[in-house]
C-alpha cells in the first residue's frame, strides 16, 4: 500500500555554527552539519558528548546561544517546539497507561484539532506502518516492550512530522528486540522518506542502519561519514578507538607520497594512508598507526619486508567462524582476528607472519 508523502515534503536539516552552553559547561561547540533530505543520520559518541543536547536543540527544547538551525530553507532556530513539527521518540517511550494504543497514538492529533474521521484514518495508517493495527484497543501494559516501542514510533509518525528525532530509542529493549527494532526503524524511515536524526552510544546500531553518522566528543564533531568511511578511514585516534576494535602502533614518518606515508615503528616499517589528508604530518614527526584486527593476514612465510611482522600467538579465543588471537611481536601485543581459523591448533602455534595491506593501515596524527 502506498504511503502518504508528507505535506511539506522531504527536508534537509542544516546546522550552522551552533553553540549551546549550560552555565560554565559548553555542551556544543560551534557545530556545522548538514543532514540530507530523507537521510537516516546518526549522532554517535560517548555519554556526555552532547548528543541529547543537539537533538533537543533541533526539537526546540533548547535555544542555542549562537548559531542557526534550518529545516529546508526555514530558519527554525528560535521557533517553539510545537511549531517545528518534529516527531520524537525517547528511551522511555512513556505511553499513557490508562489509554488504549489507538488513543495514545491519536493524542497528538487531538491536540492539533484534527477532525474525528481524519484522526481515525491517520491512527489506522500509523499503526499499520509499524504493524500494530490489530492491537489498537489494547492497553500499554498488555504489550511487550518491543510492541510499546512500535506504538511510540506510530505516535511520532502520526503527526506527519517534518523530521524524526530519536534519542537512544532502543536502550530499554533486550538484545534480540534491539536487532529487530533497528531494522524496523530503518524500514519506516525509508518508507516515509523521513529525514531522521538518531542518537545512540551503540556503534553497532549506527554502523548497521545509518546512511551517515557524526561522531561527537566533548561537544565537537570529530568526523562525519558513512559507516564504511568512519570504520575504514578514521581521521583521528578517538574515532578509530571509539568505532570497532583497533591496534594502535606508535611510529615516526620516514617518507611521504601524496596521501601515503611510510612509518617506522618498534616492530617494523609500514606503508599506510593518511587518515586526515588535510593535515599531512611532517617528516620524522610522531604518528600513530591504526590497524583493524581483521585486516591482518596470517601465514607461515613472510611475503614482504614492509607491512609484515613476525611473532607468535599468545592468548586466543576460538569462536567458530573467527578466532581472536593475541599476536606477540617482541614486546608488542597485537589483536588479530582470523576468519575461518587455521592457526588455532597446537601444530600451528609456533612462529608466524602477519601482514597487512597499506590500504588497511591508517596513519593518524593525534
Ligand atoms: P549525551 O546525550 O551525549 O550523553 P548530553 O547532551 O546530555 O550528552 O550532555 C552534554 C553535556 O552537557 C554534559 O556535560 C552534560 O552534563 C551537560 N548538560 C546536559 N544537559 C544539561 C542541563 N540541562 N543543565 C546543565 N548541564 C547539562
Ligand atoms: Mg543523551
Amino acid at each position: 500500500m502506498p504511503r502518504q508523502v508528507y505535506d511539506r515534503g522531504i527536508i534537509s536539516i542544516r546546522i550552522e555554527k551552533l553553540t549551546k552552553r549550560f552555565g560554565a559547561v559548553t555542551a556544543l561547540h560551534d557545530l556545522d552539519l548538514t543532514i540530507d533530505p530523507g537521510e537516516l543520520f546518526f549522532l554517535l559518541g560517548p555519554s556526555g558528548c552532547g548528543k541529547t543536547t543537539l537533538l533537543r536543540s533541533l526539537a526546540g527544547f533548547y535555544i542555542p546561544e549562537e548559531g542557526n538551525i534550518y529545516f529546508g530553507e526555514e530558519n527554525v532556530s528560535r521557533l517553539e517546539p510545537h511549531k517545528r513539527n518534529t516527531g520524537m521518540m525517547f528511551q522511555s517511550y512513556a505511553l499513557w497507561p490508562h489509554m488504549s494504543v489507538a488513543e495514545n497514538v491519536a493524542f497528538g492529533l487531538q491536540e492539533r484539532k484534527v477532525s474525528k474521521e481524519e484522526i481515525k484514518r491517520r491512527v489506522g495508517e500509523a499503526l499499520e506502518s509499524v504493524r500494530m493495527e490489530s492491537y489498537a484497543e489494547r492497553r500499554p501494559n498488555q504489550l511487550s516492550g518491543g510492541q510499546q516501542q512500535r506504538v511510540a514510533l506510530a505516535r511520532a509518525l502520526v503527526i506527519r512530522p517534518r523530521c524524526l528525532l530519536l534519542d537512544e530509542p532502543l536502550s530499554n529493549l533486550d538484545a534480540k528486540l534491539r536487532l529487530e527494532m533497528r531494522t524496523e526503524i530503518r524500514r519506516v524511515c525509508k518508507e516515509f522518506k523521513l529525514t531522521t536524526v538518531y542518537v545512540t552510544h551503540d556503534q553497532k546500531e549506527a554502523l548497521s542502519i545509518s546512511d551517515r553518522m557524526a561522531i561527537l566528543d566533548g561537544g565537537n564533531i570529530l568526523q562525519v561519514g558513512t559507516p564504511r568511511d568512519v570504520y575504514k578511514k578514521p581521521t583521528c585516534k578517538t574515532v578509530a578507538h571509539f568505532i570497532g576494535e583497533t591496534d594502535f602502533l606508535e611510529g615516526s614518518i620516514t617518507g611521504m607520497y601524496g596521501n601515503m606515508a611510510t612509518v617506522e615503528t618498534g616492530i617494523g616499517r609500514f606503508d599506510g594512508v593518511l587518515g586526515d589528508p588535510s593535515r599531512p604530518p611532517a617528516l620524522n614527526s610522531k604518528v600513530t598507526l591504526s590497524i583493524r584486527p581483521e585486516c591482518w593476514e596470517l601465514s607461515h612465510e613472510r611475503h614482504a619486508e614492509r607491512n609484515s611482522v613476525h611473532g607468535r600467538i599468545g592468548e586466543f579465543v576460538y569462536l567458530g567462524e573467527v578466532a581472536q588471537y593475541e599476536l606477540v611481536v617482541r614486546d608488542t601485543s597485537l589483536k588479530v582476528f582470523e576468519r575461518n581459523p587455521r592457526f588455532v591448533d597446537g601444530a600451528n602455534r609456533g612462529e608466524i607472519f602477519a601482514s597487512v595491506d597499506p590500504e588497511d593501515v591508517v596513519v593518524l596524527v593525534d
